[in-house]
């Protein structure tokens, strides 16, 4: 069973995960990473053709674990062709999926480990067979992000889970290891350490100024502009101050909001439409495309937070993280957030 592994001297927590190690290591296409072509019509994106050794391909849904939610044509079955999305367990969880309460948390000792229990989803956006998220059209993104809300809604009833992470790896250098475009939900026992660390943060700002930091973030960069990237009626696109990554970007809501799963649908069409600009055009500056794209939201157990304010991290992976890095746990930005936001915004 994977478990959490805490190291007492730097309080840092890992997953050992050996069930991970027997995932397909390559892509599926047989020729490799293709470079995808990027339609320049966005809303007209070509349809992709079912690959047939690719599991997240219409006609291949016996190669996942059975569904457990779908956005699919009324007289279809489940499990079989006919779904716009489709959301399954992971085959090869880094979490085990009994649900079990959590263990009472014991003073640090030189070894403490607690079983790594949760649930480990695979939210695939679109049958079409699809390496980036500028060739979705918004109505496949909006149905995506529907999904995502749909899931946090019934994974929050479970009360022995407390928070959940979204991701998206896509391409090969951010650890994607199935072409096919989709995202990834890790609903844990525990908050994982950086977002508890943000959150731990955003209550410290908000005890020191009465505000929410990312709303007067928000405000901020809009008065000044220099980090701002594209703004819609609900969302905000920006370079943060002390971006870690060349072309860091964060999408936020505009107005204050705690929890993703909150999201109207109007606003999650917005943010879809939004995003999918934004990351066409960091797709664009990666070739081939190669980011992960991180939604940070509140914990399960919480009601709407005032210090909290959920955001969307797009990170491209332009650059390798080297020994520095992985030495100093201190990011070296080669590309200044204002260069970048002004780059995106051409
Ligand atoms: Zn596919
Ligand atoms: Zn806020
Ligand atoms: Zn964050």
């Amino acid at each position: 069973m994977p478990e959490f592994r805490h190291d007492p001297i730097d309080n840092r927590w890992v997953i050992i995960a050996e069930s991970r190690a027997a995932r397909p290591g390559a892509f599926t296409t047989s020729v490799g990473w293709a470079v995808p072509t990027i339609p320049t019509e966005q809303t007209h994106a070509p349809v992709g053709t079912a690959h047939p050794t690719c599991p997240f391909c219409p006609g291949n849904e016996r190669e996942t674990p059975p569904e457990v939610f779908a956005l699919r044509a009324g007289d279809s079955k489940a499990n079989s062709p006919g779904w716009r999305v489709r959301v399954v367990p992971n085959k090869y969880p880094a979490l085990a999926m009994e649900l079990a309460p959590v263990p009472a948390q014991e003073a640090p000792s030189l070894f403490s480990s607690f079983p790594a229990i949760g649930v480990h989803e695979v939210i695939i956006d679109t049958p079409r067979h699809l390496g980036t998220i500028a060739e979705l059209t918004d109505g496949e993104f909006t149905e995506s992000w529907f999904a995502i809300r749909s899931r946090l809604h019934a994974l929050r009833e479970l009360a022995s889970l407390k928070h959940a992470l979204v991701f998206k790896n896509v391409g090969r250098a951010s650890g994607a290891s199935i072409e096919h475009v989709h995202s990834q939900l890790m609903a844990t026992q525990t908050i994982t350490p950086l977002v508890a660390e943000e959150l731990r943060g955003a209550k410290n700002y908000f005890d020191a100024h009465s505000q929410c930091a990312f709303c007067q973030m928000i405000e901020a960069e809009r008065s000044a502009g220099a980090r701002l990237v594209a703004e819609s009626l609900g969302f905000i696109a920006l370079c943060p101050y002390a971006s870690r990554f060349a072309y860091e970007t964060w999408v936020l809501p505009r107005r204050h909001q705690s929890h993703f799963e909150a999201t109207g649908d109007g606003d999650l069409a917005d943010l879809a439409s939004f995003s999918r600009g934004i990351i066409g055009k960091i797709e664009r500056l990666c070739q081939p495309p190669a980011y992960n794209l991180i939604l940070h939201t509140s914990p399960f157990d919480t009601t709407a937070l005032d210090h909290y304010h959920w955001h969307i991290e797009v990170i491209p992976r332009l650059t390798i993280s080297g020994g520095f890095e992985w030495g100093s746990g201190c990011f070296a930005n080669p590309v200044s957030p204002e260069n970048a936001a002004a780059v995106l915004r051409s």
